[in-house]
């Protein structure tokens, strides 16, 4: 699968299969959370897809062998990939999957999932690591109460999975202390979600959270994570110009941050309540360029990250593994 070949799938987002028997397992994290998707790999690449009833890409898979059509024209061939959890090579756990903020495009809120316990956590890694994949653990979690409480939650599990000694990368919503407390834990990596760049965008869509306050703990956490190992998710499609997410790249990529550029998902569960055009594939290939060429810039490479998105590539086109 070629660079472009990527954006295209990316841009769409979405695959019908040929044979329900094919595949699909439901995700509780990413952009379909709650829907089931696939990851099909070509070459060196790699695609996660949310599988629907009815899409203009089709999947077709015949033994070890996997195809993708668009319209019934064949663009890609490779094979299926199993997730381990939720991502291949990691247990990738929302523990939370719940969340008292209501940002505007996001599934979490309206799913109103459990919350596993600690136990629970730590069962389904030792599983995980009983296959003999797990190169590394992460943990992400909606809010149940309050972002403190949610931290001390997961700083207590990161304590406990060091002892599988994989990387341990975390995402939650972040308050004063977040990073120390993470840190001490044990964890390697953490990710805070800027989501848009565009400020007044942000106000619209993140109700409750505050971007300067996410700013904030992404500078923090640089010092004591390090360059390459914090991240933030920047949506594309809710409506900002390529500027802004130029700007927002720029932004964080001067405080060492890893931005990673993510298609925005309509998902079914908030149609009504924001406009998602899906990014082009020539889009999503300009703003991977542009990020490429920052984190040159900025001596910043994507692919000494240890655990996330940017370790799987199935959501993005990735800097240092795609491009
Ligand atoms: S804070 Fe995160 S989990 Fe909660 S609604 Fe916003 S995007 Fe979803
Ligand atoms: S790129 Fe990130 S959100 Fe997408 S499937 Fe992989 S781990 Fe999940």
């Amino acid at each position: 699968m070629d660079l472009k070949t990527k954006a295209l799938l990316l841009s769409i987002g979405r695959v019908q299969l040929s044979r329900p028997q094919d595949g699909g397992q439901p995700s509780t994290a990413g952009p379909g959370a709650g829907e089931s998707s696939v990851f099909f790999q070509s070459g060196r690449r790699l695609v996660r897809l949310s599988v629907v009833d009815r899409s203009p890409l089709s999947l077709e898979v015949r033994g070890d062998e996997a195809l993708i059509s668009l319209q019934g024209r064949a663009i890609s061939r490779g094979r299926m990939v199993e997730p381990l959890l939720h991502s291949p090579g990691q247990a990738y756990i929302t523990v939370s999957e719940r969340c008292i903020y209501d940002c505007r495009f996001c599934a979490v809120p309206r799913l109103k999932g459990g919350v596993k316990s600690h136990q629970r956590v730590v069962e389904m890694v030792k599983e995980a690591n009983a296959t003999g994949r797990l190169e590394s653990i992460s943990l992400t979690s909606g809010t149940e109460v309050s972002p403190q409480l949610e931290g001390e939650r997961v700083a207590a599990l990161v304590c406990d999975l060091k002892q599988f000694g994989v990387p341990i990368g975390v995402s939650v919503n972040p308050f004063p202390g977040v990073n120390r407390m993470l840190y001490d834990a044990g964890a390697d990596e953490v990710k805070y979600n800027l989501e848009t760049p565009d400020r007044i965008l942000f106000s619209r869509v993140c109700p409750g959270l505050s971007y300067q306050e996410i700013m904030d703990a992404l500078e923090e956490a640089v010092e004591l994570f390090g360059e390459n190992h914090v991240f933030s998710n920047l949506l594309v499609g809710l409506g900002e110009s390529d500027q802004s997410l130029r700007q927002g790249m720029d932004e964080l990529t001067d405080r060492g941050v890893l931005p990673i550029l993510r298609a925005a998902y309509p998902h079914p569960l908030r149609l009504d309540e924001v406009d998602i055009t899906r990014p082009s594939a020539e889009r999503l290939l300009e703003l991977a360029r542009y990020l490429r060429m920052r984190l040159d810039q900025k001596g910043l490479d994507g692919r000494l990250a240890l655990t996330g998105c940017y370790c799987c590539t199935g959501c993005d086109l990735v800097p240092g593994r795609d491009l």
